[in-house]
C-alpha cells in the first residue's frame, strides 16, 4: 500500500515535470494571415507609436528609426546603425545611448514648467536636478551637465560617493546641488567646504540626528550652511514603489521632529540658514491623484514651516517620482494616468495656491525627476541565438493497429477533429496526454512511442487552433492550447546585467524586433537570456489590443545567414546600475550616438566588461589561472598525453577567453 502511493505520487511529480518540458510549436500570427502585411500593422502590434513618444518609429525599410528631435527631422536607422557598429567590431548586446533625447527630456520639463509658470504669473523660477543615482555613467551625467547648462539643471546626490561625483562635474554657475540620503560628518564636512568652491549646495537633514552634526561641522568650519528638511508625508504614493513615502517611511522628519529642528536652529542662531523643504514620494507614480495629494500635504509643510519664522526659505524641492510610459496604456503600474504638462501644471498651481492663501512668497521650485530624464535614450540591442525548434506541424506516421491504443486515440482525434467534434475532441487530446506521460513513467511506453505522442499532440493542437480561429465560441481552447503552443527565442543578453527591474518587480519594457518590421511575424515567443536562472527570460509583453499584457512577443522565423536584432527600449533609468554579474555576465559594449545632417557619429564607445574583469570581482587573477593551466598543460605531456603543439593552442584559447567579451560572440 504504502509503496503504492508513494510511486503515485513519485508519477504525479514526474508528470508535473515532464510536462513544462514539453516543447512547443509555432503558430500562425495574425489571425488572417493572408492580408497584406505593412510597417503601419507592426506599429500596431507593438504599440510603437504609445510608448515611443516619437523618438522611436518605424521607417519605410521596415526598421525602427530613431528621431531624437522632432524639430531638427533628423532620424537614424537603428538596424542600419547596429550593422555599422558591428562592422566597427563592437559586439552584441550592445547598449546604444543618445544624448540627443537627453537634451530633448531636459528641454521638455523645462518647456512644460516655463508654460505653467506664464500661465499661472507664477513668480517663483523651476530648475531641475537629476539624482545621479538613477544612471551614474560618466558620460551620461557630463551630457546632461552640458546640455542642461541653459536651464541650470543642477545634480543630486543620495550617498557619500554621488557625493564626489557630483563635487567634480557640477560647474554650472548658479546650478544647485541637492545632497540627500543619510550622512556622517565627513559626508557634512565635504558638502558645507564645497560651498567655497562656489557650489551652490544645499545638506537635506533626512534623519534629525543629521541636523547636530550639521551645526556642529558649521561651527567647526566657520560656514553658514545652506540647509533643506526632508518632510515626511502622511500621503502615500502609488505604484510599485509606494513605500518611499507614509508615516513609516525610511526617510525625513516627523512633525515633531521638524517643530524641534527650527526651535534648535531658531535657539543656534541659524534658522536663516534653513532654505528648502523636500518631499519626495517615490517613483513612477503612475497616478495624478496620488501626486496632487502629495503636493498638498507638501506644499503645506512648506508654508507652515515660512509662519514659524522659517521666512530664509525659498525653494520647494518636490522630489521625483514623474512617471514613463513602458507600456503605452496610461493605466498600468508600468505607465501613467498623466502628461508631463499636466504634472506641471499641478506643481505651480497647487504652490501656487496654498501660498497665496497664506500670503507667502512664491518658492523656486526643484524637480529631482531622474526617470523622466533618462529612461528613453538607451536602447539595448541583441541577437536571437535560436529558437527551440521541436515544433512539429505535420503528424508523425500514421498509427495502426499494430500500435499502442493510446497512439491509435490520438490517430483518431486527429483524423475525425471537426468544427462540431471540437470541444470533444480538445478534452480527449488533453486526457491522452495525460496518460502518454503516466505510462512513459510506468515502462509501458518507450521513447519512440513518447516522442511520437508528442509529435501528436503538437499536430492535433496546431490543427485545433487553426479550427478555432475561424469559430467565434472557441476561444477557451485557443487558450488553452496557446499555454503551451509557443516558442522559446534563446537570446545573446542577460536579463540580470541589463533589464534587472523586469526580473525583480515585474517592471514592463518595450521589447522589438528593429527590422523586418514589412514582414507579418509568423512565430509567438517568450525570451529566454543566457544565463542558467529559469528567472532569466521575458515573457510578459505589452498588448496594445487590450491594454493589458501578454505571455508571448509575435515574431518572425530565422533567416539562415542572418542576424535576427531585437531591441528593449527605454532602458536608461535605473538598469545599468542595478544590473548584476549573474552567471558572470558583465557591462555590455555601449556606443554614444549623436544625429548630424549626414547621419551620425560615434562619440564614445565604452567596451564591455572583458572576461578578465568580472573574474576580478570574485578575487581570480588572470596570472594565476593562466599558471594552472600552464602546469596542467605541461604534466600531460609530460605523461604524453597532449602534444606541445596542442599545449600551445589549448593555452593560448584559454588566454583569449579571459580578455574576451562575456556574451556570445559570432565565430570568425
Ligand atoms: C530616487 C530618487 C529620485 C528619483 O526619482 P525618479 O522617480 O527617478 O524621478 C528623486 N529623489 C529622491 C530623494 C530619490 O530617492
Amino acid at each position: 500500500m504504502e509503496i503504492e502511493k508513494a510511486s503515485e505520487k513519485l508519477t504525479e511529480k514526474l508528470t508535473e515535470k515532464t510536462e513544462n518540458l514539453i516543447p512547443s510549436v509555432a503558430i500562425e500570427v495574425p489571425k488572417n494571415s493572408e492580408e497584406q502585411w505593412s510597417t503601419e500593422k507592426s506599429s500596431e502590434l507593438y504599440g510603437i507609436k504609445s510608448w515611443g513618444s516619437d523618438y522611436f518609429r518605424i521607417n519605410a525599410n521596415g526598421n525602427v528609426s530613431v528621431t531624437p528631435s522632432i524639430n531638427q527631422k533628423l532620424q537614424v536607422d537603428l538596424y542600419e546603425l547596429t550593422q555599422d557598429l558591428l562592422d566597427r567590431g563592437i559586439r552584441a548586446p550592445i547598449m546604444i545611448r543618445f544624448p540627443d533625447i537627453l537634451r530633448a527630456r531636459v528641454e521638455m520639463i523645462n518647456n512644460c514648467f516655463s508654460k505653467a509658470i506664464a500661465e499661472h504669473s507664477y513668480k517663483g523660477t523651476y530648475s531641475g536636478v537629476y539624482p545621479i543615482k538613477v544612471n551614474q555613467q560618466r558620460h551620461l551625467v557630463e551630457e546632461l551637465v552640458k546640455h542642461g547648462r541653459d536651464y541650470k539643471l543642477g545634480l543630486e546626490c543620495g550617498s557619500k560617493p554621488e557625493l564626489l561625483v557630483v563635487l567634480a562635474l557640477m560647474n554650472t554657475p548658479n546650478s544647485l546641488i541637492i545632497c540627500n540620503g543619510f550622512k556622517d560628518q565627513e559626508y557634512i564636512e565635504t558638502a558645507i567646504m564645497s560651498q567655497k568652491l562656489g557650489r551652490q549646495t544645499i545638506i537635506v537633514v533626512d534623519r534629525y540626528e543629521e541636523l547636530r552634526i550639521i551645526i556642529e561641522a558649521a561651527k567647526k568650519l566657520n560656514t553658514r550652511p545652506r540647509i533643506g528638511f526632508r518632510a515626511k508625508l502622511n500621503t502615500q504614493g502609488a505604484g510599485k514603489w509606494v513605500d518611499s513615502s507614509g508615516a513609516r517611511s525610511k526617510f525625513g522628519l516627523t512633525t515633531i521632529e521638524l517643530v524641534e529642528g527650527i526651535e534648535n536652529l531658531r535657539s543656534e542662531g541659524m534658522l536663516d540658514c534653513l532654505e528648502l523643504i523636500h518631499f519626495h514620494i517615490g517613483s513612477q507614480i503612475p497616478s495624478i491623484q496620488s501626486i496632487k495629494s502629495s503636493l498638498k500635504e507638501g506644499v503645506r509643510f512648506y508654508t507652515e514651516v515660512f509662519q514659524m519664522g522659517a521666512t530664509a526659505l525659498k525653494y520647494i524641492d518636490v522630489g521625483g517620482g514623474l512617471g514613463v510610459d513602458y507600456d503605452g496604456t496610461g493605466s498600468s503600474d508600468s505607465s501613467m494616468n498623466y502628461s508631463e504638462q499636466e504634472y506641471a501644471n499641478d506643481v505651480v498651481s497647487i504652490l501656487q495656491t496654498l501660498c497665496d492663501e497664506k500670503n507667502i512668497p512664491h518658492p523656486h521650485i526643484v524637480t529631482e525627476s531622474g526617470r523622466f530624464l533618462v529612461a528613453h535614450h538607451s536602447i539595448l540591442v541583441f541577437n536571437v541565438m535560436g529558437i527551440n525548434n521541436l515544433s512539429r506541424w505535420e503528424p508523425p506516421r500514421s498509427a495502426t493497429k499494430a500500435d499502442h491504443p493510446l497512439l491509435q486515440d490520438l490517430q483518431y482525434i486527429y483524423e475525425k477533429l471537426n468544427k462540431d467534434n471540437i470541444n470533444e475532441c480538445y478534452n480527449d487530446l488533453m486526457q491522452a496526454k495525460q496518460e502518454a506521460l503516466q505510462l512513459f513513467t510506468y515502462g509501458v511506453l518507450n521513447l519512440q512511442q513518447r516522442a511520437w505522442t508528442e509529435g501528436m499532440y503538437f499536430a492535433i493542437s496546431n490543427k485545433m487552433t487553426q479550427m478555432a480561429r475561424t469559430m467565434d465560441d472557441a476561444d477557451d481552447i485557443i487558450q488553452g492550447l496557446s499555454q503551451e503552443l509557443y516558442d522559446t527565442y534563446f537570446c545573446n543578453f542577460s536579463v540580470f546585467q541589463s533589464v534587472p527591474d523586469s526580473w525583480a518587480v515585474g517592471q514592463m519594457f518595450p521589447v522589438m524586433p528593429i527590422h523586418r518590421l514589412k514582414e507579418s511575424p509568423t512565430r509567438n515567443a517568450t525570451l529566454a537570456d543566457l544565463t542558467c536562472d529559469s528567472d532569466g527570460k521575458l515573457e510578459k509583453f505589452i498588448d496594445p489590443e487590450t491594454g493589458k499584457t501578454k505571455r508571448t512577443l509575435p515574431l518572425h522565423d530565422l533567416k539562415t545567414g542572418e542576424h535576427y536584432f531585437l531591441g528593449v527600449f527605454l532602458t536608461g533609468a535605473y538598469q545599468e546600475i542595478l544590473g548584476d554579474l549573474h552567471n558572470l555576465f558583465g557591462d555590455t559594449d555601449a556606443v554614444h550616438i549623436s544625429l548630424t545632417e549626414n547621419g551620425y557619429t560615434l562619440d564614445h564607445y565604452i567596451p564591455g566588461d572583458t572576461v578578465t574583469e568580472v573574474l576580478s570581482y570574485v578575487q581570480y587573477r588572470h596570472y594565476a589561472m593562466v599558471d594552472s593551466i600552464r602546469n596542467a598543460a605541461e604534466e600531460s605531456i609530460q605523461k604524453g598525453s597532449l602534444t606541445k603543439q596542442e599545449a600551445k593552442l589549448l593555452v593560448k584559447q584559454y588566454e583569449e577567453g579571459l580578455s574576451g567579451y562575456t556574451y556570445l560572440e559570432d565565430s570568425e
